[in-house]
C-alpha cells in the first residue's frame, strides 16, 4: 500500500491497460487551479494527463455531478501510480500508526505546498483565464509552512466541495516526476518515509542476512522437505508445495529472492511478529529458513485454493457465505484486537482447506515488486477499498468490515462491484456512490441485507466491529464448513486445478 494495501489490479481483471496510458513525467513543475467549467461541467486547471485521464473514463456528467469524488479519485489515483514501487518490499504490518503516516506521505508526495506571500495566483500554473470558468475565490496568501497536523484531529470533519479544491489550488504538483526521481527542493523536509522498528537504524546487507539468519531456523530445508509441485508466483516469489519428511505434513513455502529486495530489513520484524500470530483462521507461519539470498517461508498448505475460485465458478448458499464470513471475522476480529488492520481482505487472500477450512493470508508477508510492469506502478486494490481510504479521509480497523461486505458481494455476485471498469474510474464511484448496488439484493434474506448494510455503511461510526457483526442474526445460520468441499472440488474441476 506505499499504501501497502498490496496490488492494485486483481489478476482475473483485464481493464489494466489505462495505467500503461497514464503519460509519464514531463518533469515541470507547476502549480494549479481547479475550476469547474460552467458550460462543460468539467474540471479543468489540473496537470493535462490528469485531465485526459479523467475525460477517459469519468463522464462530463459525472465530473459535474460529482466533482469532489472525481478530484480525490484521481488524487488517490497518481498518489498510487507515483509511489516508488521499490519502496515496498514487504508490507510492513498496518496499524493504525502507520495509516497516519500515510496520510501524511500522500500530502507531502502529492502536494509540495507552495502557497506564498503574494503568489496566490500560481503565475506559473495551469490556471484558467476561460470567463466562463467558476473560478474559486483564491485563499488568503499563507505566509508559513504548513505542518503536519495528524489527520486525526482534522479529518472528521468533512470537507466541502470548495476546501477540497482550495486545497489543491494551494498544492503544487509535479505532474510528471519520475518515481524514483523525487527531489527535495532545499527549503523542504524530505518525503516522510514509513518508520519501522528495523529500518531505523541503517544496517549493512551483511549485517541484515547475518539477523536474518540468527532468527531462521538452522540447518538445510532440502534436508527437510521434499519438494514437489509450484503452485503459483506472486510478486514476491513463488510458491510451492513441499513435503516435511518428518512428519509427512504437506506445507507452502514461498521462496523470496532477498537479493532483489532494496528493503531487507524490514522482513526482520515480519518474522519476528508472524511468528507470534497462530490462529486457526489465519494461513499460519510455520518457519523459515535462509538458504544463501532466498528466504524460504514455510506457511501450512490450503489445497483448496482461493475463495476466489469458488466465487467465480460456483454459486453459494446464504449459509455457506455467512460461514466463510464467520471464518474470516474471527480473523479479522484478532487482527484487529493485536492493532493489525489487514487492509486486503478479498477473496484471493481467503484461501481454503478441503475440509472448508477458512484461512486468511497476505497480513504479513506481501511484496509489491517483481510483478509485472502494470503492477508495479500502482499499489492497492481499489474495488474492494472503502471509501474513506479513497477519499483520505481519516481511516481505520473499520476498512477491513467494508472490503469483508465486498467480499460478501462477491459471494454473491461472482465479482466485487465495478470490476469491469477501469481503476481510476472505480475509484470515482467508490467516493461518489458510497454503498454499491448490488443486482441480486431483492433476492437476499433480510438478515443478509442487514449484514452488508452493517459492513458497507459510508460512515465509519455507524459501520459494525468485527465482534458485532460475529454476534450478528445472519451468522446464526452458518452452514457446516465441510458443505464448502463440494463448491471446492467444482472450482477446481473447472480451473483444472487440483494439488
Ligand atoms: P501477492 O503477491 O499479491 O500475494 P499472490 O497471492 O498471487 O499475489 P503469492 O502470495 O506469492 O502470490 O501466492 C502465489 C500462489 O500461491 C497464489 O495462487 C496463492 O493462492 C498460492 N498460495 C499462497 N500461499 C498458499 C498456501 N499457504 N497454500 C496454498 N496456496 C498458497
Ligand atoms: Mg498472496
Amino acid at each position: 500500500m506505499s499504501l501497502s494495501i498490496s496490488k492494485l489490479f486483481s489478476k482475473k481483471k483485464s481493464t489494466t491497460d489505462s495505467v500503461a496510458e497514464i503519460g509519464l513525467p514531463t518533469n515541470v513543475s507547476h502549480e494549479f487551479h481547479v475550476s469547474k467549467n460552467a458550460v462543460t461541467g468539467q474540471l479543468e486547471g489540473l496537470p493535462d494527463p490528469w485531465i485526459r485521464l479523467l475525460n477517459e473514463q469519468i463522464s462530463k456528467l459525472e465530473q459535474d455531478q460529482n466533482p469532489a469524488a472525481a478530484l480525490q479519485a484521481i488524487k488517490f489515483y497518481n498518489y498510487s501510480i507515483k509511489k516508488k514501487p521499490q519502496e515496498e518490499v514487504f508490507k510492513p504490518f498496518v496499524t493504525e500508526d502507520l495509516i497516519e503516516e500515510e496520510s501524511q506521505e500522500i500530502d507531502k508526495i502529492l502536494a509540495k505546498k507552495k502557497y506564498q506571500s503574494g503568489d496566490s495566483d500560481g503565475s506559473t500554473s495551469v490556471s484558467s483565464t476561460d470567463s466562463q470558468l467558476q473560478r474559486l475565490p483564491d485563499l488568503p496568501p499563507k505566509t508559513y509552512k504548513p505542518k503536519l497536523v495528524p489527520r486525526k484531529n482534522i479529518d472528521r470533519i468533512e470537507k466541502t466541495l470548495t476546501e477540497i479544491l482550495e486545497d489543491l489550488n494551494a498544492y503544487q504538483i509535479d505532474d510528471n516526476r519520475m518515481p524514483d526521481e523525487i527531489h527535495h527542493p532545499d527549503d523542504e523536509s524530505p518525503i516522510l518515509r514509513r518508520k519501522t522498528e528495523c529500518s531505523v537504524g541503517k544496517l549493512s546487507d551483511e549485517e541484515v542476512f547475518e539477523e536474518i539468519r540468527r532468527i531462521c531456523h538452522h540447518g538445510d530445508p532440502n534436508k527437510r522437505f521434499e519438494r514437489s509441485k509450484e503452485v503459483g508466483a506472486g510478486a514476491s516469489g513463488t510458491v510451492f508445495i513441499a513435503t516435511d519428511i518428518s512428519n509427512d505434513q504437506r506445507v507452502a513455502i514461498k521462496d523470496i529472492d532477498l537479493s532483489k529486495q532494496p528493503k531487507k530489513e524490514l522482513i526482520l520484524t515480519e518474522i519476528k511478529v508472524l511468528k507470534e500470530f497462530q490462529h486457526p483462521n489465519l494461513v499460519n507461519f510455520l518457519d523459515a529458513y535462509l538458504l544463501q539470498e532466498h528466504l524460504w517461508v514455510v506457511m501450512e498448505l490450503l489445497e483448496g485454493g482461493p475463495l476466489t475460485d469458488v466465487v467465480t465458478e460456483t454459486v453459494m448458499k446464504e449459509a455457506q457465505i455467512a460461514a466463510v464470513c464467520r471464518e474470516v471475522l474471527k480473523a479479522i476480529s484478532f487482527l484487529h484486537a493485536r492493532g493489525i488492520i489487514h487492509r486486503d481482505i478479498k477473496s484471493d487472500n481467503v484461501l481454503l482447506g478441503m475440509q472448508g477450512n477458512v484461512k486468511v493470508t497476505d497480513f504479513g508477508f506481501c511484496a509489491n515488486i517483481v510483478g509485472d510492469e502494470k503492477r508495479q506502478t500502482m499499489v492497492g486494490t481499489p474495488y474492494w477499498m472503502a471509501p474513506e481510504v479513497v477519499t483520505r479521509k481519516q481511516y481505520g480497523k473499520k476498512v477491513d468490515i467494508w472490503s469483508l461486505g465486498i467480499m460478501a458481494i462477491e459471494m454473491i455476485e461472482g465479482e466485487p462491484p465495478y470490476l469491469k471498469e477501469a481503476p481510476l474510474r472505480a475509484l470515482y464511484l467508490i467516493a461518489a456512490i458510497g454503498k454499491p448496488s448490488i443486482p441480486r439484493w431483492d433476492t437476499l434474506s433480510p438478515t443478509l441485507q442487514d449484514f452488508l448494510e452493517r459492513c458497507l455503511a459510508v460512515e465509519v461510526d455507524e459501520r459494525a466491529t468485527a465482534d458485532e457483526l460475529l454476534a450478528h442474526p445472519f451468522l446464526e445460520n452458518c452452514a457446516d464448513l465441510s458443505t464448502l468441499t463440494p463448491l471446492i472440488r467444482a472450482a477446481q474441476r473447472m480451473l483444472r486445478k487440483a494439488f
